[in-house]
């Protein structure tokens, strides 16, 4: 088999090689699960609560056709229920699951390719229909039976394995990682979508945006992922293999580089003071925030706590969550960014359909100003644990100072009652705005007078300025967040803060990007917020340079009319100012 090179957009660092595990197509590769004697009864019970949840399904589509199509159409679902009471089939697996102690869907998928294959066979019309009905239904029990299981099948999985998916959600990724997944391969997403962001943080390297991947790859392909450089490579020869072998060990080599440092500030040669915060997505990420270096976080996107789960976190666990955070970094700073809902982040708990909540919709504090209840809830809990530490409040995707007042109007009335109820809280905890949407650039001057402080959220800034979806990889050339329109906002926002002296910080994903970071270190940025494993490579380039040739460089960009110049303007510096920092293959 040859060599094959695929070529995506880098989501996340990293080098992996191993197996491709593929999520989504449309064959039953279901990986062996063996059982011990006593789970047999629960395999079963498993296998024929399946088929019940399968035929009410079924049942429920037929009816819908029936009510809006006609009975004919409703009738072709009469097959697939046959298939659901086919007795030797159900028999058949049933006793194979008790002869071969092996999970139900790995049973149920055997018996139904044997079946498959009879049929496939067989040269008649009326036959290869039943087989794609039984491939149909098949495959709809599969998912029923392997969504409960997903999460087990993957921890017991031996082997290393790439996950290979059209689309994975934040919550998919989330639900998957464990060790055994070595790397992430998407058909679509950008760079900047909450999958990319959450496979950085949990440090797995992935590709997006491969647009065909997986029809090109196969189930158990070998496959070297470079997260660096966005390339996936099928059946790497044994060369290709060496070359990336190679480049691992440089890479982990690499790793502790800036680790002497961790301690020191980040302060430019020349004295400017600027502080470098964690984003924290997962409880998990804490100790590699604590190890990394980091003054603080300067964005806790919380929604994350809201996924995978049937309900809504209750006031105490939100509590427990913030006050564990704010507990653990004091005495700095921890910014809690209230709930950001939507866009490509969604929760099961509130039942609403996805299409009713897209970026441009009812997204973020517009939900949360629509849902009070909510709202209240978690403000009550970051309140309550903010006498735990050094609590930030930041409310997402503000457009304009109407927006900061109707929050704060909810937070004030919160804090009232919990004065009235008698539970402490800090009275002097400062609250923030993400500037992210150009609105809220254009009014910063109104913006900065009401708030404590700023937070530029570029991964959005950029998708509103440019009009460029941040998880869509047909536009993904588009999406530049070095075009002069983002810099002169940035710009601007930073200029509107400092004039009513309040910091201004960066928590998307531009903030690790070391040529945009020194960019912004010229532009006047206060904070940098990023993935933990980007600070000491940031830290090290702020003291690597002076805030004077920043400031030049900055200004100088600022006229310049591309994205493309600009980026080619800023990597030439860092490259002459900052060479032993930055390198583009480092930058694993
Ligand atoms: C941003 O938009 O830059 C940001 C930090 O928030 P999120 O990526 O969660 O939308
Ligand atoms: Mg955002």
């Amino acid at each position: 088999m040859s060599e094959i090179v695929l070529k995506g957009i880098p989501a996340a660092p990293g080098i992996a090689a191993g197996s491709a595990f593929i999520l989504d197509k449309q064959e039953f590769i279901v990986p062996a699960r063996a059982i011990m004697e006593q789970e047999v009864p629960i395999e079963i019970a498993r296998f024929e609560e399946a088929l019940i949840k399968t035929r009410e399904e079924i049942l429920g589509i037929q009816k819908k056709i029936g009510e809006e199509m006609d009975g004919q159409h409703a009738r072709i679902f009469d097959a697939h229920l046959l298939v659901l009471e086919d007795r030797t089939l159900i028999e058949e697996v049933i006793k194979h699951i008790m002869k071969e102690k092996l999970s139900a869907e790995y049973i149920f998928s055997k018996v139904l390719k044997k079946y498959m294959k009879v049929m496939g066979k067989i040269e008649d019309e009326y036959i290869r229909e039943r087989a794609a009905d039984l491939n149909d239904i098949g495959r709809r029990l599969l998912k029923n039976l392997m969504e409960e299981s997903k999460l087990h099948e993957f921890e017991n999985l031996q082997e290393k394995i790439i996950i290979v998916a059209h689309d994975l959600s934040p919550s998919d990724t989330i639900s998957m990682y464990n060790k055994n997944i070595i790397a992430f391969v998407t058909d679509i997403g950008g760079r900047t979508s909450h999958t990319a962001i959450l496979a950085k943080s949990l440090g797995v390297p992935a590709v997006v945006g491969l647009k065909d991947g997986t029809l090109k790859i196969s189930n158990q392909d070998s496959l070297i992922v470079d997260g660096r450089m966005g390339i996936v490579i099928i059946h790497p020869t044994p060369e290709t293999q060496e070359i990336y072998r190679n480049e691992q060990t440089r890479i982990v080599a690499l790793k502790d580089r800036f680790a002497d440092i961790k301690d020191l500030p980040a302060e430019t040669t020349d004295g400017r003071k600027v502080s470098i915060l964690a984003n924290l997505e997962l409880p998990d990420e804490l100790p590699i925030i604590l190890k990394s270096g980091a003054s603080g976080i300067g964005l806790y996107r919380t929604e994350f706590m809201f996924m995978n789960r049937l309900d809504l976190p209750t006031e105490d666990e939100q509590f427990a969550a913030y006050q564990q955070v704010a507990k653990a970094l004091a005495p700095n700073p921890v910014t809690i960014r209230s709930l950001d809902l939507g866009g490509d982040k969604f929760i099961s708990s509130l039942q609403i359909p996805r299409d009713m909540y897209p970026f441009l919709g009812w997204r973020a504090i517009r939900f949360c100003l629509a849902r009070p209840d909510i709202f209240k809830t978690q403000l009550r809990a970051i309140l309550r644990a903010s006498v735990h530490g050094k609590l930030r409040l930041m409310y997402p995707m503000i457009t304009g100072p109407g927006e900061l007042r109707a929050a704060n109007a909810i937070l004030n009335e919160v804090k009232q009652n919990l004065r009235e109820e008698k539970i402490p809280f800090d009275e002097q905890m400062p609250v923030g705005v993400m500037i992210e949407v150009p609105s809220a650039v254009v009014t910063a001057d109104f913006l900065a007078k009401e708030t404590h402080f700023f937070s530029i959220g570029t991964n959005d800034l950029v998708q509103y300025t440019l009009a460029v979806d941040r998880v869509s990889e047909q536009t993904a050339h588009l999406y530049e967040p070095g075009h002069p329109a983002v810099i002169r906002l940035i710009k601007s926002a930073i200029d509107a803060g400092h004039k009513e002296n309040i910091r201004v910080g960066l928590c998307g994903e531009m903030s690790s990007e070391p040529a945009l970071a020194f960019l912004l270190l010229g532009l006047g940025l206060d904070e940098f917020s990023m993935s933990p494993l980007s600070i000491p490579q940031i830290k090290k380039l702020i003291r690597s340079v002076s805030f004077k040739d920043a400031r030049e460089v900055a200004e100088k960009v600022l006229m310049l009319p591309t994205g493309q110049e600009v980026e080619e303007v800023a990597i030439a510096a860092i490259k002459r100012l900052a060479p032993h920092v930055f390198t583009a293959e480092s930058n694993g």
